[in-house]
């Protein structure tokens, strides 16, 4: 019996998931924990990297903003920090919970093609790195990097460390938040945004869940999952705030009709009525916290 890596329990339940994304099917075998609820990939495949094809959304190559758009987003930044910012975007909601200012050292792991950063700098941040092992190759960019670094390898120190649907492509969370702890400076903090299996798609339709995303999703936690792990490594989880998207819905029910996702236009799947009540149904989950997914904020105490 293998115990949890998280909690240590050894009581858990077997499921069988295939890749459905692009379509590539397989057989992947997942432990899901029956205390803390965190939902382990049992053998990760040797051949994990065939499973990002270079369609794969994170290797899209970043768009830069104009000079007049950059100066109009510094300026909706300044008016956000004012209070007077109408319709901010979502990462304005993040650095609003978080205590980090223009000089702050942030890190992004697994930035993809960087467009969080980017849009950082444009916002008048100084000293932003994101790191990818997936990456072509290492790049410097007008305001920000792009390292081609496994997470586990970073050597720098950071005071907010952020993933964005990252950490569950890590292998082992354990070493993850042992990682985590090492690169943080004192009193730094990390906001982890991830799939977790509290939400009410997981519950009822289990291997046809949208953000289950066999292979590529190594570790998914639940709300207890991330509350073991931050006890155990003496983090403080100040927050945690449900942000589901429609897609958990029009996904999950792609994947019932045994279609993938690469190559389906759900426009033709779904009218446009229930599209909209997906999104009207996503914002109610998030309510009431059963959405599929997440953002857990923590600082070191
Ligand atoms: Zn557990």
């Amino acid at each position: 019996m293998r115990e949890c890596e998280v909690c240590g329990a050894t009581d858990y339940s077997v499921i069988m998931a295939k890749e459905r994304m692009f379509g590539l099917g397989g057989s992947f075998e997942y432990k899901e924990c029956n205390s803390c609820k965190g939902l382990f990939l049992l053998d990760i495949p040797m051949d994990l990297g065939s499973y990002y094809p270079p369609n794969y959304y994170s290797f899209k190559e970043y768009l830069a903003s104009n000079p007049l758009s950059k100066i109009l987003k510094k300026l909706r930044y300044k008016a956000f920090k004012s209070r007077v910012s109408l319709r901010p975007p979502s990462y304005f909601d993040w650095l609003d919970h978080l205590n980090v200012n223009e000089k702050s050292r942030i890190a992004d792991i697994g930035c993809g093609n960087g467009q969080l950063l980017a849009e950082l700098s444009y916002c008048g941040f100084k000293s932003l790195e994101g790191y990818d092992p997936f990456l072509h190759e290492s790049q410097e960019f007008d305001g920000f990097s792009l390292k081609k670094i496994d997470f586990f390898d970073i050597e720098d120190k950071y005071d907010l460390v952020m993933f964005h649907h990252s950490f569950e492509h890590i292998p082992d969370p354990v070493r993850c938040f042992e990682k985590l702890v090492e690169i943080l400076n004192p009193r730094g903090e990390a906001l982890i945004r991830v799939p977790v299996t509290d939400g009410k798609v997981w519950k009822e339709e289990r291997e046809y869940w949208f953000q289950l995303d066999a292979p590529r999703h190594l570790f998914i936690p639940n709300t207890k999952s991330m509350k073991v792990l931050a006890d155990r490594f003496d983090l403080e989880l100040f927050n945690i705030s449900f942000d589901s998207l429609d897609s958990q819905f029009w996904g999950t029910e792609l994947y019932k009709r045994e279609k993938s996702y690469m190559g389906t236009d759900i426009r033709k799947e779904f009218s446009k009525n229930e599209l909209l009540k997906f999104k009207e149904k996503a914002d109610q989950y998030n309510e009431l916290n059963c959405g599929d997914q997440a953002c857990f904020y923590l600082r070191k105490k």
